[in-house]
């Protein structure tokens, strides 16, 4: 079974992406944390971003490797743990920038489907173009969002909480930024994708969300 689930950033898709797959046996692939860790691959090679040959030769010579349970899940970038390091707001707006090189689309997509193809039970992928391009032909497939400032909220919460500083306006700013780049880009521009179940979760709780969307995938 494959399970897509795309949408902005803030709208819930780790959190329930996780809590599914968990209930339901299936392995959970957050992909946006491999174009993070793609991003990573280039500057660390002290690549600039602009520079889009250079930056496909090296997430091509890259391995980016994705293990453990969805609760403690290890990134590793050519054998190195980088699953902190990757979640830094300057990580996400590298990611961003990256992930609109088709070239590093290609690969991305390119490991996505033959990890989530070799998942013995199937897999839960969350991204922003997995039930458009990646697995067209998932199972189910949800979109979910949520108005901006609640996503700017949680994503500043979480920010907080793990000791970060920034302030809210800035981390809406940010998402305001990642948002319409995500959605202008040519290549793979987020959108709702072709049967695609809408949730707007900017009012619901986490364990509202979480029923609907098992009520959907048990239909
Ligand atoms: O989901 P997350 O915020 O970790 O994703 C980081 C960035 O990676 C997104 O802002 C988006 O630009 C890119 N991404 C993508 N396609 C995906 C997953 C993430 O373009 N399937």
């Amino acid at each position: 079974m494959i399970i897509a689930i795309d949408g902005p950033s803030g709208a819930g898709k780790s959190t329930l992406g996780k809590m599914l797959a968990k209930r339901l046996g299936l392995l959970y692939l957050d992909t946006g944390a491999m174009y993070r860790a793609a991003a990573m691959a280039a500057t660390n090679a002290g690549i600039s971003l602009d520079d889009q040959e250079r930056v496909v030769s090296a997430v091509n010579r890259a391995h980016i490797e994705l293990e453990g349970e969805p609760d403690n899940l290890l990134v590793s970038l050519d054998g190195e743990d980088v699953s902190a390091t990757i979640r830094t707001p300057d990580a996400a707006h590298a990611a961003s920038v990256v992930s609109t090189i088709s070239g590093v689309r290609q690969r991305m997509v390119e490991l996505q489907r033959s990890i989530g193809e070799s998942a013995p039970n199937g897999c839960v992928l969350e991204g922003r173009d997995i039930g458009s391009v990646v697995f067209p032909n998932a199972d189910v497939k949800f979109f979910l969002t949520a108005k901006t400032e609640a996503r700017a909220r949680r994503r500043f919460e979480e920010d907080n909480a793990k000791g970060r500083e920034t302030t809210y306006e800035k981390t809406l700013t940010e998402i305001i930024e990642r948002d319409r780049r995500d959605s202008t880009r040519k290549d793979s521009p987020l959108v709702r994708a072709d049967g695609a179940i809408k949730i707007d979760t900017s009012d619901l709780s986490l364990d509202e969300v979480f029923d609907i969307m098992l009520r959907h995938i048990e239909q």
